[in-house]
């Protein structure tokens, strides 16, 4: 029988961390009895730092369910997307299959059965995709769409509509564990992974309690993060810019000389005009290429694993 761990990132969460906890363990005593999963299966707290009584809820919790409900306690905030790897990471060696999920349950834990039936039918990934955004603002909805095209535009490679709601088998837990880098994407990371994976989809609901911990301000640093980590697009669109000008001042220096010696020009702008378009195009193509340069070391730097094999049959 598999063990489960179910990941929970906290930050402030004190409103909610009791009531996370309740509905999680109904879960897992669901699955159990289901036959499912393991008895010995568990819901992991990561406690991000948090300003509030979170840690000491964790405790407490921990203290009446001591099976059921283990900690992570984070020595500072250090944002979701870490929280959630350290949670992971610790899960993994605990563990055959682990599920990440928020803390206020706006992601529906009634689908948490059908992730863990499409991993025992042979998926390493299951996504947890949202339906329909119809409790997000008008604000958000249109924001995370720009952000999913815009992912998708730079090359990125996403689930559309899906969060870090998800459930990893061990190996795919290992094989992230390959992945060294600082600037985590943690949604454009999985799809690198590779293995059997499916979707699960559900209606994303309000916050049981408390409010969002991620402003404007994180989504948006979110955003530039998970494009600026997985793409030097921006670099070559810099470099095609350069190159675009180039010619065009090219064509216009021929446009320029015609008209000279037809003899119907002002004398001097010619020269002027096609000198800072010329230099312009020169400096953005010496930049662009610079950043090729600079992409590729970036890319080198992040010492991604190459591949990952499945399997070999010898
Ligand atoms: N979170 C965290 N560290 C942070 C911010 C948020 O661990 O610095 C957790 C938070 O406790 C929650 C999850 O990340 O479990 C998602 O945050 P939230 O629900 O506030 O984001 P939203 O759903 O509004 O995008
Ligand atoms: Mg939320």
């Amino acid at each position: 029988m598999d063990r489960l761990a179910i990941v929970v990132p906290c930050y402030n969460e004190e409103e909610v961390l009791k009531i996370a906890s309740k509905a999680l363990r109904e879960v897992l005593e669901d699955l159990v009895q289901k036959g499912k999963i393991a008895e010995d299966s568990f819901i992991l707290f990561v406690n991000d730092g948090s300003k509030d009584r979170t840690w000491e809820l964790i405790e407490e919790e921990h203290r009446e369910h001591p099976v059921q409900v283990c900690g992570v306690k984070l020595a500072g905030n250090v944002g979701h997307q870490f929280a959630l790897t350290a949670g992971l990471l610790t899960a993994k060696d605990m563990s055959d299959v682990t599920i990440s999920i928020d803390a206020d349950l706006q992601d529906d834990v009634a689908v948490i059965e059908e992730m863990i039936d499409k991993f025992h039918a042979g998926n390493d990934i299951v996504y947890g995709v949202r339906r329909e955004r119809k409790t997000d603002t008008f604000f958000k909805r249109v924001t995370a769409q720009a952000f999913y095209k815009l992912m998708a535009l730079m090359g990125v490679k996403t689930i559309y509509n899906h969060a870090d709601f998800r459930l990893m088998s061990r190996r795919a837990v290992e094989q992230f564990s390959q992945y060294g880098e600082v600037n985590l994407f943690l949604r454009g990371m999985m799809p690198l992974i590779g293995y059997q994976t499916d979707c699960v989809y559900y209606d994303r609901k309000e916050r049981v309690a408390g409010e969002s911990k991620y402003p404007l301000k994180k989504m948006l640093a979110l955003a530039f993060n998970g494009i600026s980590s997985f793409s030097v697009k921006p670099i070559s669109m810099i470099l095609g810019m350069g190159l675009f000008i180039i010619v065009c001042s090219i064509l216009a220096a021929v446009y320029a000389l015609i008209s000279y010696f037809t003899g119907h020009v002002v004398p001097g702008w010619t020269s002027l005009i096609l000198s800072i378009w010329f230099l312009g195009g020169l400096q953005l193509l010496a930049i662009g290429l610079v950043g090729q340069y600079i992409g590729k070391i970036y890319i080198e730097v992040k010492h991604r694993p190459r591949y990952n094999i499945e399997k070999i049959l010898k």
